[in-house]
């Protein structure tokens, strides 16, 4: 791995492979020497290391793609339910993406894009799928003209064949709880029917689009706001995000805790699972401390968020909500602020809730 400080002065190989990185982190332009070996310096700024980052103030799209990347950074807000002492919590709201409301949409996007680029020509993708990748990869379908097939376990709430069916998904339910359970049907079908299977789990487009975008946009967000961080906590599902962010931060502002959430055994919270069942970039990071949290304790969390700060998160958020209540009430966390990705909101969990609040929550 090659770490990314303030400007570069690197020759021959390295300059090289430097160059490459660079370019997967979307710089736009790379300074050369003409006369070898003599070294070149340059900024990021001046490499345009945050070009990619282009949002509409005034927020006018002239089509759906645009609305997405052009939508970045979603908000970070400092929530007051969470706010203790010394110790604030900003939540970055990654359901301000447009088609799954989710954190997802950054992957099913690059994840698309790259293959577009890669010269796929197909018709068809399938996916195994929690609910939020399917949602992004049903409207990618829909703009660019192609055909998803969602495979989703047992365990997701029953409103996601609906959201999924409605956007021109097709969806199969599987009989397993997790979703790289079923990662060996989607193969097989996918090989059966020459259908690209885009694969969350395994594509790097997953870990690129967070680093490319998602970690650099915080960092901005973070730097315009004069905030220096002490941590930032979140769920790990395919671990896409927060490895990115990991990578991101340590290499590039440094001093910052990484906190990553994972369900308790046996416990059933969507979008986010234990990392013994499998996850390909967070070993690349490995984050400093790991919280396991109980579907009841998400619930609660989110509540709480959701009855003293007026925004519904949803059960992962919770999850990561809770691991902060967690840190913080056992004196683990020093004064300072602290990042929490909340990566979609409550709205797809109104089975979970309803069972949760009994129905018996209206007078
Ligand atoms: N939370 C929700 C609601 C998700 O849908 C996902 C991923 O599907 C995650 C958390 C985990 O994100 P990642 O796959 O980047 O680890």
């Amino acid at each position: 791995m090659i770490p990314v400080h303030g400007s570069v002065r690197v020759v021959g190989e390295e300059a090289r492979r430097l160059v490459w990185a660079l370019r997967l982190l979307g710089v736009r332009r790379v300074p050369v020497s003409q006369e070898n070996p003599v070294p070149v310096e340059a900024s990021l700024e001046d490499m345009g290391f945050y070009e990619d980052i282009d949002p509409s103030p005034m927020r006018v799209f002239r089509d759906t793609l645009e609305l997405l990347y052009r939508g970045w950074p979603t908000p970070l807000v400092m929530l007051r339910s969470l706010f203790s002492g010394g110790v604030r919590a900003w939540a970055k709201l990654e359901w301000y993406n447009p088609y799954s409301m989710s954190v997802k949409d950054r992957v099913g996007w690059y994840m698309v894009r790259r293959a577009l680029e890669n010269g796929w020509q197909g018709s068809l993708v399938y996916e195994a799928t929690s609910t939020n990748t399917g949602m992004a990869l049903a409207a990618m379908a829909a703009i660019y003209g192609f055909r998803a097939r969602l495979y989703i376990p047992r365990v997701i709430q029953r409103a996601s064949d609906t959201l999924l069916r409605a956007l021109g998904a097709e969806v199969v339910r599987a009989g397993k709880q997790l979703t790289v359970e079923l990662l060996e049907d989607v193969k097989r079908d996918a090989a059966r029917d020459g259908a690209l299977h885009i694969d969350q789990f395994s594509n790097d487009a997953n870990f690129l689009v967070h680093l490319r975008y998602m970690a650099k946009e915080l960092e901005l967000q973070l730097r315009h706001a004069g905030i220096k961080p002490r941590g930032i906590i979140g769920g790990i599902g395919t671990s896409g995000h927060m490895a990115a962010i990991t990578f991101y931060f340590r290499n590039r502002v440094g001093g910052v805790k990484i906190y990553t959430v994972q369900p308790a055994r046996g416990e059933v919270i969507p979008g986010i699972r234990r990392i013994e069942t499998g996850m390909k970039w967070i070993h690349w990071v490995k984050p400093d401390r790991v919280v396991e949290v109980t579907r009841r304790e998400a619930i609660e969390a989110l509540l709480t968020v959701a009855r003293r700060d007026g925004i519904l998160p949803g059960m992962s958020s919770g999850a990561v909500a809770a691991a902060f209540t967690r840190l913080l009430d056992s004196g683990e966390l020093e004064d300072g602020d602290y990042v929490l990705v909340f990566p979609d909101n409550g709205f797809k969990y109104v089975e979970q809730l309803n069972e949760h609040l009994g129905g018996h929550d209206t007078v």
